[in-house]
Parts: C-alpha cells; sequence; structure tokens
C-alpha cells in the first residue's frame, strides 16, 4: 500500500483526508525519530487546516516529541525555519498547495528543510501501516510552543540574498494575487521591504479560497491581468495556496509560461554562477538550450520536487525546479521556494534594466502539447512499454527514468502514468506545432501497441 504521493499525502478534507490519518501519520514520524527531538508545525490557509495540525500534534505530542507551531505559514517559509532553528529535527506542514478547496494533505519536512526523501517517507510509511506507535508515558508526553516569527524570518532571509538596494531604487510597480492562500502572510511584506509599491488582490487569508482556485493558472488570473495593464504595473505575481510556486504577468498582463519562466531565470542564474542545473524529464527542452548555451550539465530526474531537491544536493546545482512555477534556488534552500522566486525575477529585472516581456526573448520557445489517455491499470501498461521499446527510425534516445521519454530528431515524446487515476499522459515538445502533433502521434500508437498486444 502507498500512503505518500509524488508531494506527500493528500485527499478530500474527512474523507480520504481525515484527523486519524492526520494523527497517526504524526505518530509514525515520531516513532520514527524514537520521541526525540522538536518538531515544527504549521499549516496554510485552508479550512480544515487547524483541524488537521491539532490531530498531528496531538500525535506528536502523545509520542513524546517536542512541538513549535508556526501558525498559518507558506511551505517554503517552514522549510526555511526547520533549516534555521537549532532544535527543530523535523518539520510537518498541513497544506495540498495548489488542489481545490475541498482537499487538504501533509508533508513532511527533514532536518535541513528539504523534503523528506523517498526512502525516509518509505520507512515512515512502514511504520503507519504496522500501526505499533511509540507511547509516551504520561510525565513524558511533550511539551507545545507558538512561535510567531517564521514569517518575517523567511521574507528578511529573501531580502538579505537578493540586490535590495537596486531594486528598491527601481520603485517597481507590482499587483499580486496571493488567492487568500498562505503567501497572502509573505508576499506583501517582501514587497514592501524591496519598495514596491503594491496592487494586491486576495491578500486577505481565506480558506474557502472565494475567488480563485488556488491553482495559479491563467485563466484564473484574468483580473489580476487587467489590473496590471489597467494600472501600468511593471508585472503581476500570482502564488499557488502553499505558495511554493509563483507565476509571472508582464507589464501588459500576458501571462508568461511556466516552462519558459523555468528556463529564461536559469540563463541569467547561470550568468552570475556557472554551475549543474536540475530538471525532471517532464520540462521543456529550454532548460537542455540554457545548460547547453552555459556550458554547464543538465540533470534530468523524475517528475516530482523531491527528486529535483535531491539530486540538486547531490551534484552541488546552482539551479533548479519544475515547469509550473516552482524554482528552486541552493544559495537560499533545497525547495521550491514562491518568495524568493518573486525576489530573483525583481533582481534580473533591475540588474538588466529590462521589462518582464523581455524574459520571452531570453530563450527560444517550442511548442508543447499534452493528452491523457483512458487506460486501465496505467502502471502496467507504461512498464511493458519501458520493457519492450528499442530505438527505431528516428529515434536519437530512450530515457526510462520517469516512463518513457522518446528523443527524436524533431523533438521528444514522454509517456507516464498517473499515480491517482487510469489515465496516462503523453506529452510531446518540438519547435513547431505540426512536429509536436506528429509525435503526439507516434506516442499514442505506442501505447496503443502496448494496449493490444
Ligand atoms: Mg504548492
Amino acid at each position: 500500500m502507498k500512503l505518500f504521493g509524488t508531494n506527500g499525502v493528500r485527499g478530500i478534507v474527512n474523507e480520504s483526508m481525515t484527523p486519524e490519518i492526520a494523527m497517526k501519520l504524526a505518530q509514525s514520524l515520531a516513532t520514527y525519530m524514537n520521541g526525540e527531538g522538536t518538531v515544527v508545525v504549521g499549516n496554510d490557509t485552508r479550512i480544515s487546516g487547524r483541524m488537521l495540525k491539532s490531530a498531528v500534534i496531538s500525535g506528536l505530542l502523545s509520542s513524546g516529541m517536542k512541538v513549535t507551531d508556526l501558525g498559518c505559514v507558506p511551505t517554503p517559509a517552514l522549510q526555511n525555519y526547520v533549516k534555521k532553528s537549532k532544535e527543530a529535527s523535523a518539520g510537518i506542514i498541513v497544506t495540498a498547495s495548489h488542489n481545490p478547496r475541498e482537499y487538504n494533505g501533509i508533508k513532511l519536512i527533514s532536518e535541513d528543510g528539504t523534503e523528506f526523501s523517498r526512502e525516509n517517507e518509505s520507512a515512515v510509511e512502514d511504520i503507519y501501516f504496522k500501526g505499533e506507535f511509540l507511547k509516551a508515558s504520561w510525565e513524558n508526553t511533550g511539551n507545545y510552543k507558538k512561535e510567531l516569527n517564521a514569517n518575517e524570518m523567511y521574507v528578511n532571509d529573501i531580502v538579505s540574498l537578493v540586490d535590495s538596494e537596486l531594486i528598491k531604487s527601481c520603485n517597481f510597480k507590482v499587483a499580486i494575487d496571493t488567492g487568500c492562500g498562505a503567501g497572502s502572510l509573505t508576499l506583501p511584506l517582501l514587497l514592501k521591504k524591496l519598495g514596491c509599491k503594491t496592487i494586491s488582490i486576495n491578500a486577505q487569508p481565506d480558506g474557502t479560497f472565494p475567488w480563485r482556485n488556488p491553482e495559479p493558472v491563467e485563466s484564473s488570473l484574468t483580473e489580476l491581468s487587467k489590473i496590471v495593464s489597467t494600472s501600468q504595473c511593471d508585472l503581476g505575481i500570482a502564488h499557488d495556496g502553499d505558495a511554493d510556486r509563483t507565476v509571472f504577468l508582464d507589464e501588459n498582463g500576458k501571462f508568461l509560461d511556466e516552462d519558459l519562466m523555468l528556463a529564461a531565470v536559469g540563463k541569467f542564474i547561470l550568468k552570475e554562477t556557472k554551475g549543474p542545473i536540475v530538471t525532471p524529464v517532464s520540462s521543456s527542452s529550454m532548460m537542455g538550450d540554457i545548460a547547453k548555451e552555459a556550458g554547464v550539465d543538465i540533470y534530468w530526474t523524475r517528475v516530482g520536487s523531491i527528486d529535483v531537491a535531491y539530486k540538486m544536493k547531490e551534484v552541488d546545482a546552482v539551479y533548479g525546479g519544475e515547469g509550473n512555477g516552482g524554482l528552486i534556488f541552493p544559495k537560499h534552500q533545497f525547495c521550491r521556494d514562491g518568495g524568493m522566486t518573486a525576489a530573483v525575477v525583481l533582481d534580473i529585472i533591475a540588474k538588466n534594466k529590462m521589462k518582464v516581456s523581455k524574459f520571452r526573448d531570453a530563450v527560444s520557445s517550442y511548442v508543447n502539447i499534452k493528452i491523457k489517455e483512458n487506460i486501465v491499470d496505467p502502471k502496467k501498461v507504461v512498464e511493458k512499454i519501458q520493457k519492450e521499446i528499442s530505438l527505431s527510425d528516428g529515434m536519437l534516445d530512450i530515457n526510462k527514468t520517469d516512463g518513457v521519454k522518446i528523443t527524436c530528431e524533431k523533438g521528444w515524446i514522454l509517456i507516464r502514468p498517473s499515480g491517482t487515476e487510469e489515465i496516462v499522459r503523453i506529452t510531446a515538445e518540438a519547435k513547431n506545432k505540426t512536429d509536436a502533433e506528429k509525435l503526439i502521434e507516434i506516442g499514442k500508437n505506442i501505447l496503443r501497441k502496448a494496449v493490444t498486444d
């Protein structure tokens, strides 16, 4: 049985994500840690956050752990606190990130602030399913304290890592939409400290997410777009529900593709610091292009920020991230870092005296097409493809890091099973639409053959 998905444990509140699950998971972590040390806990703005966090706290205390409660925080602010705090030995954040309102979830954080590795996750998972938890005697149950400076600490740490005086001197005007999520508690403060004039919408923490879904997609940012263009802002910034992801609108209110921003920001980072970069196999070839141009190595990992973060540590990378607005800056911390992403983009436009729309000229773009096919037992079908596929006409490389990625002369195809639905996803990328469509057809044929053979 699996408890952990790509990003922690998630489910619909009081159906597949209950206080019982939250408490057992906390007890499993405490048992894994032999009941010793301090666990830092926090939650995003979701309605069920306090309910689930209370269960987590209860489970930890019953096993003798000490608990420090940060209140409502973005995921990267909790990670930063765990990394910096001398007493913290782990963290638990109650969040369902960008998932719809009815969801919530739990993510485990290691002592150094990174997410739990896949190995450590499965060690905790084993304890969870065994159901034998450490129970402290009455006088040894843990103690609890609140610490309410994590958000400010996070913001101050970010400000110290960019050229804040230069950014201040630019007097940027920024429109923001934090979607009523946890970033409402950090992004306005960050921009204030960077001397920006800020127009905020949805900056009141509200777990009903009344005005848009926690996922910051282009179609849900039309209001922000209008504000940027009609108020002559330099840019628009939006976070997902737990503010580890950031997306941008240019000075005309136009959405900037996340894959493009991942690569374009990377290009500027590599100008200042040379070193390896890391990204999942699902990312655009633009990442390969910037690595090639800078003459540095690129490592392609499985899909998931955990895999990217650990590879980055292993190879001493200078930059990495996912094509969904989840950018990782080792000079701050090894995790998706929404606030840092916003500050770095301001730093880049200040230093290069450029408009935000100019990020589009930094890299040459591709056409990316994604489709889903309904397939029974998708994991088994993709494993079959992995086993049977071999290089044939027009194929240059087959990569089996995550699903099957086929590189061809005109682009690439990625075939991956969904972890939660009876679906196989096919992605294709090429320089133009015709080629991308052709590659999708090749992908479909490979899938069809695996199903019918
Ligand atoms: Mg998130």
